[in-house]
């Protein structure tokens, strides 16, 4: 369950000299505030989403909201609103979205780089998961490496889905049968993405 909504923080209150409250009468008793509100998933903030306002007066502790404020109060309240900015908290959300963006961007081009590696300098027990014929997804496990080729012993297994790899990367589903891949077969088979992952 997600649970999110939006919250009011408060930015700033003035007191008016001029607002006559409209149920004392009293002149400059009204205290205008502004509140900035933010939408929030579990409690953090994560944008701030438009201001909202109250006026009280300290008199006869009358509250308005905006849309009830008299004329002269609500234009008050209007050049409050443009002069104050939303706290940098209430961005939080979106400062942390952004930065968990960078980095899953980042932690994929390192990881395309490390694959690129072990691709060009292959060692036993390497396992490269690979796409099958059939659509489905398997691995192969490195069991020789020569000068300009390498020796492959393929999983007995395949799966649906490629985050399940690990249910069938297990040493027992490696049988007897294995074959030859040349160096350039295998950087093929990586460039055309045909094997998509490489463990060591
Ligand atoms: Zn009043």
């Amino acid at each position: 369950m997600i649970i999110y909504g939006w919250k009011a923080a408060h930015l700033r209150s003035t007191q008016s000299k001029t607002a006559v409250c409209p149920s004392c009468k009293t002149q400059g008793s009204t205290i205008i505030s502004v509140f900035s509100r933010h939408v929030h998933i579990f409690w953090i903030p994560l944008f701030p989403y438009g201001k909202t306002g109250t006026s009280q007066c300290q008199h006869c502790q009358h509250t308005m909201k905006v849309k009830q404020m008299p004329e002269e109060i609500k234009r008050e309240y209007k050049n409050l609103k443009m002069d104050v900015k939303p706290h940098i908290w209430q961005f939080s959300g979106l400062v942390l979205i952004s930065f968990l963006i960078a980095w899953g961007i980042y932690s994929s081009k390192e990881n395309d780089k490390k694959n690129l590696e072990y691709i060009g300098a292959p060692k036993v027990g390497d396992i490269y998961e690979y796409k099958t014929e059939s659509g489905y997804y398997s691995s192969l496990k490195v069991v020789n490496v020569s000068t300009d080729s390498i020796r492959v012993v393929p999983n007995e297994y395949e799966i649906e889905k490629k985050t399940g790899i690990y249910k069938i990367d297990k040493p027992e589903n490696y049988g007897e049968f294995s074959y030859g891949l040349s160096k350039q077969e295998l950087i093929e088979m990586f460039t055309s993405e045909e094997i998509y992952e490489v463990n060591r």
